[in-house]
């Protein structure tokens, strides 16, 4: 069975969240699997050096984007037995940054390019896909294209697509300027309706997978549920509901191998408070926060009771950017408490392993989370997570229960600041009780947060969407 992910980011290559995660794990897990399972990516200016260098230039052609006549690269590389290829212009990706250009035409002109190159380049692989998995907005374009554009190509007709959405919120909605202009479409044609891409008379990109990909999937059984009410729906539950059929939850995994163990718990705690110049103190419960900060990630919760944390016998390390109000308020804070908070405004993967080594306690109390892999990260590296239970955080981390000693975290329903605080002291209250904390570690030690099980259900989905 040959797939091809098709996806706007991937580690090692480039990464600004989970996607990058899943986009570099899952399809490794596949291949254990016998799944030719490759990816193709834009080849960004932020690529590293050395993977650039390594990568073997197959092919360019020029390609018609309506009126634009354009340089298309492909180049390869196999990485960690994967075969990865990318779409090269300088022109839309030797940028600073991958996105973060709004909902400008041109952000709109780089991803069309991007689904039309990747349509363009299959001839070129030496790789018939059956299969392509697309992720998120970047790449939603594909089915529609394919219905649009190639209903004359037998080879292009076979082709079955599944759509993944990583998170409904970023959904690509450009003015309808680009219809004609990029996408080939006239106003009055079908695809330009409620059931097609049309939205409130803006162009959504993120409805062309949810409208035309054979199957859609999404990244937590729970968040597969919460997505066809209006309030987790980001204007798109009722198209949910209808292809409700055809939708599948599937939870993410992690790769263990990219996080190494590393020395004991207290050991990285005092390392870590000595390279942060925190009191050292091995006993002292460390408490970390890794995340984008946005409102998504629930830091309005954190920021409302941040005092009140901070006054508890705590650590507390911040790691994360986003949102200029929430890096205020944090950066300010630790002006007030230099011996308990240690923030830290930037995106750096390696020093986040070492947070997540030495903290006790993992704070994500997401208003909406598709799945999360923070909590699996924290999981692995046995910092307890504490969450509020909505999508995957919901799916993964269950809530201790000191009575029959079950469950692998701490978790709160309600979007409320003080049931968060309240938690957090609950969590405090079980780390200064070693027989109940340590029951929690052989909880999360007994369990499996590797690829294994979702990629056995996407192979069953992939023999799903073939037989149709
Ligand atoms: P999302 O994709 O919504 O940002 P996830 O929990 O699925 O959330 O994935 C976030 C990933 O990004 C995790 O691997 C997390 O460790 C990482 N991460 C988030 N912020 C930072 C940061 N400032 N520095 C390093 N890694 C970060």
């Amino acid at each position: 069975m040959k797939v091809l992910f098709i996806a706007s980011e991937c580690v090692p290559f480039i990464k600004t969240g989970g996607l990058a995660d899943v986009i570099g794990s899952l399809p490794k897990e596949l291949r254990k699997l016998g799944i030719d399972a490759r990816v193709i990516l834009p080849k960004y200016k932020a690529i590293p050096n050395h993977y650039r260098e390594k990568m073997v230039h197959l092919t360019h052609f020029n390609l018609q984007l309506g009126w634009r006549n354009l340089y298309c690269g492909i180049e390869h590389l196999e990485e960690d037995g994967v075969p990865f290829y990318f779409i090269d212009n300088q022109n839309y990706f030797y940028r600073e940054s991958i996105y973060g250009y709004g909902d400008s035409f041109d952000e709109a002109e780089r991803f069309t390019f991007f689904s039309q190159a990747v349509l363009e380049s299959l001839p070129y692989l030496q790789f018939q896909p059956e299969i392509l998995h697309l992720n998120d907005w970047q790449t939603a374009l594909i089915p529609l294209f394919l219905k649009t554009h190639y209903v004359n190509h037998d080879d292009y007709m076979k082709i079955r697509t599944i759509f993944t959405i990583h998170n409904l919120k970023y959904q690509g909605i450009f003015q309808q300027d680009i219809l004609k202009d990029l996408l080939d479409i006239d106003p009055s044609d079908p695809e330009f309706s409620v059931d097609g891409i049309e939205y409130y008379g803006r162009v959504n990109f993120m409805k062309a997978g949810l409208n035309y990909a054979n199957l859609i999937t999404t990244v937590s059984e729970t968040y597969a549920k919460e997505i066809q009410y209006p309030f987790f729906g980001e204007g798109l539950d009722g198209l949910l509901r209808n292809r409700n059929q055809d939708l599948y939850g599937i939870i993410n995994g992690i790769d263990v191998e990219r996080f190494p163990r590393q020395q004991s718990k207290q050991e990285n705690k005092v390392k870590l408070q000595e390279m942060l110049r925190l009191p050292t103190d091995p006993h002292i419960p460390m408490i970390s926060l890794i995340s984008r900060l946005v409102s998504q990630k629930g830091i309005d919760l954190v920021v409302h009771v941040l005092d009140e944390i901070l006054q508890q016998n705590l650590q507390f390390v911040v790691l994360g950017t986003g949102e200029q109000k929430y890096e205020q308020i944090f950066l300010e804070a630790s002006n007030r408490y230099p011996k308990k908070l240690s923030v830290h405004i930037t995106f750096d993967e390696p020093f986040s392993h070492m947070i997540y080594a030495a903290s006790d306690l993992f704070l994500m109390p997401s208003l909406f989370e598709p799945c999360g892999l923070s909590q699996l990260i924290a999981l692995h590296y046995g910092a307890i997570p504490i969450v509020r239970e909505t999508g995957g955080l919901k799916d993964t981390v269950q809530s201790f229960n000191e009575y029959n000693g079950e469950g692998n975290g701490f978790s709160f329903t309600h979007y409320n600041a003080h049931d968060m605080l309240y938690t957090i002291k609950r969590a405090l209250s079980i780390y200064h009780q070693p027989p109940l904390w340590n029951k929690i570690k052989e909880n999360i030690k007994a369990s499996d947060f590797t690829w294994k099980k979702s990629a056995e259900e996407y192979v069953s989905l992939y023999q799903l969407v073939l037989q149709r």
